[in-house]
């Protein structure tokens, strides 16, 4: 029988109706790209190791298109890719804090924009230092310092050149107010108030959009214990407040140093008056239990509570104000 080569197989099997795959990123995967404003979900994890999970990370998307990455833990490099993110798209990164869950994934999908057609300046705004962490800036330059950065092959960071973009970098302090808000997209303000999690600058974020004549709001702690009340202060009347959820209600005081209990949350979110609660950042200790979770939600809070998981997409509703 005489051999067929590969060329007509593939006229053959066109002929038949079957097609080969494409090589092509799964744009619209998620379907956030098909509503007005979206949060997605990139990493509902935390520190540790979980199927499904990858760490913190979340998404702005507003007409369409990733406009504001929040976090970039361990696993939300996949996931953005995922989620069909172009980092061309973005216009600001916002970093809760320099714990690894939080930021393990940044360099390298930085890095990603040398394959994009990216050459404008990316905001990112992050915490400021203390004795135990270094501050946005100073973490940045250790990754790409031309001399002694751990990846100064990327030191066209620095100028913007060598096939890289700049970055404009804001620290945001460590006092318990609310920073001035800033714009950090087309119609998309941002405030930002230091919360407590042990010793670690951490920060939330409480984000307000405006789009064809609709506003939209909604907020996102941290790691916090919430012993402070500035963020939920900051986070009143959002239609969305994202909560990491890092510890169950049976907890150690040194984990209540860093992390606030399943009730703390439910209180904290239903003083805010937020419309619906996503909570995220699981582990195995907030994963146990589940009921007794819900019931201590539910002691404070009485509006929606949502479970996050990988590439969710919450839709944003349109806030009414008086
Ligand atoms: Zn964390």
């Amino acid at each position: 029988m005489r051999k067929i080569g590969l060329g007509v197989w593939a006229v053959v099997l066109l002929c038949m109706g079957f097609a080969f795959p494409a090589m092509s990123a799964p744009a619209g995967a998620s379907g956030c790209d098909k509503v007005a404003v979206g949060l997605q979900v990139l990493g509902s994890g935390g520190p540790i190791p979980l199927p499904g999970r990858a760490s913190a990370g979340y998404l702005l998307w507003i007409g369409g298109k990733a406009r504001v990455l929040i976090d970039a833990g361990g696993g939300v490099f996949l996931r953005f890719g995922e989620a069909g993110a172009n980092l061309a798209d973005l216009d600001a990164v916002l970093i809760t804090h320099l714990h690894t869950d939080h930021v393990a994934d940044l360099v390298a999908l930085l890095k990603s924009g040398y394959f994009t057609d990216r050459d404008r300046a990316l905001t990112i705004f992050g915490p400021n230092g203390n004795e135990r962490f270094p501050g946005m800036r100073e973490f940045l330059d250790a990754h790409f310092d031309a001399d002694k950065g751990s990846y100064r092959y990327l030191r066209g960071f620095n100028a913007g050149d060598e096939g890289l973009f700049r970055f404009d970098v804001f620290e945001i302090g460590s006092e318990q107010v609310a920073d001035p808000p800033r714009q950090v997209s087309d119609g998309v303000q941002m405030q930002a108030v230091s919360v407590v999690h042990g010793p670690v600058p951490s920060l939330g974020f409480r984000l307000d959009i405006t789009l064809a004549e609709q506003r939209y709001a909604m907020a996102l702690s941290g790691d916090q214990n919430l012993s402070t009340s500035t963020f939920t202060a900051l986070a009143d009347g959002v239609d969305l407040l994202v909560m990491p959820m890092a510890i169950g209600q049976v907890s150690t005081p040194v984990q209540r140093t860093l992390h606030a209990t399943p009730r703390d949350i439910g209180l904290a979110a239903g003083k805010a008056r937020a419309a619906r609660l996503l909570v995220s950042h699981f582990m195995p200790r907030s994963l146990a239990s589940p009921e007794r979770q819900r019931v201590a939600l539910a002691e404070g809070y009485h509006g929606e509570v949502i479970e996050a998981r990988d590439l969710l997409c919450l839709p944003l509703q349109p806030v009414l104000y008086q």
